[in-house]
């Protein structure tokens, strides 16, 4: 079995920036970019413009983004092996990261799985539907698409993610509505007071989309309150998913301790997971910010924690 000192699984942002500096500091990590699990790259595959990444000011497309993050991380010698992750054993050392053809044993470990936005599978909004054709689950990555200017947008959920989303998207629709289940927010009081007073944003209660229609673009969705049963359709230009994220750990098996929210613990102002040894970065950690530059920051910390670590432990 080959011992590696480094083994990095995810290839987002986070993944791929803990391999440029792990690689740098000649750590020769093993990188896993994933295959069928779909997080080869991370979120910002399924993106088109990304705007807030700082360097480009016309604008970067998120796959050319992903692309030139991996290519600099070959460029410093990261062995990148697309597979997944099926299993890890961090209960003894050195640690078992098993891909789904390869396994290495690993001095360090960095989990940079990221996190996959939920989606409700709604008639009309599918693979081949209209998904990414009007339907998103991320609304900061999506909502400055010239398909939503000027349009009514409908933003599924009732937590912070959705408020944000809806306050963030008054300023490209004509108006913005809250389709929530319920006739109540889950989102913090601060932010429901800011979505309640928004004179763009009207909360649609106890409603649920139960079709979204259009032929290219999204066109209209069929509403319906639970509590009534009434069904309505109305005219729209975007529906955004804000229903929460998942993160991506099943492979992990319960090994590191985890918020309620099921994302990895981290000592605070650190990458460290509960185990020694066992880094973390990006969204697989993060429910707060979630953005392509702090992913890409909490890879930089997580390399050189890992660095840090295997100096200490006489293993660099
Ligand atoms: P969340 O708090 O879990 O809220 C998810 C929302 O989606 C809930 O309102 C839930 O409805 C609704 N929902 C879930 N499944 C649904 C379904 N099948 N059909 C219809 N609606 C469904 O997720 P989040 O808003 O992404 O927030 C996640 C964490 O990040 C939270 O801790 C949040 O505070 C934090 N966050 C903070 C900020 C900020 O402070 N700026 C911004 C974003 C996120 P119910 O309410 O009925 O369960």
């Amino acid at each position: 079995m080959e011992r590696k000192k480094l083994v990095i699984i995810g290839s987002g942002p986070a993944g791929y920036t803990a391999a440029i500096y792990a690689a740098r500091a000649e750590l020769q990590p093993v990188l896993y970019e994933g295959f069928l699990s779909g997080i080869s790259g991370g979120q910002l595959m399924t993106t088109t413009d990304v705007e807030n990444y700082p360097g480009f000011q016309d604008g970067i497309l998120g796959p050319q983004l992903m692309d030139a993050f991996r290519k600099q991380a070959e460029r410093f010698g990261t062995k990148i092996l697309s597979e997944d992750v099926v299993s890890v054993d961090f209960s003894k050392t050195p640690f078992m990261v098993n891909g789904s053809q390869t396994s290495f044993e690993a001095d360090a470990v960095i989990i940079a799985t990221g996190a996959t936005a939920k989606r409700l599978d709604i008639k009309g909004t599918r693979d081949g539907e209209l998904w990414q054709k009007g339907v998103t689950a991320c609304a900061v990555c999506d909502g400055a698409a010239p398909i939503f200017r000027n349009q009514p947008l409908y933003v599924v959920g009732g937590g912070d993610s959705a408020v944000e989303e809806a306050i963030f998207l008054t300023k490209y629709g004509s108006q913005v509505f809250i389709v929530h289940r319920r006739d109540e927010l889950r989102a913090s009081k601060i932010m429901a007071e800011r979505a309640l007073k928004h004179p763009k944003i009207t909360m649609v209660w106890d409603t649920v989309i139960e079709e979204v229609l259009g032929d290219n673009v999204v066109k209209e969705v069929v509403l319906k309150n639970l509590k009534t049963q009434a069904i309505e359709r109305h005219p729209a230009g975007g529906v955004f998913f804000a229903i929460g994220h998942q993160p991506n750990t099943g492979f992990l098996n319960g090994q590191l301790k985890t918020h309620d929210n099921g994302y990895l613990v981290v000592e605070p102002g650190t990458t460290k997971t509960s185990q020694e040894g066992v880094f973390a970065a990006g969204d697989v950690y993060d429910f707060s910010y979630r953005q392509a530059i702090t992913a890409a920051g909490s890879g930089c910390m997580a390399a050189l924690d890992a660095e840090k670590w295997l100096s200490e432990k006489g293993l660099t």
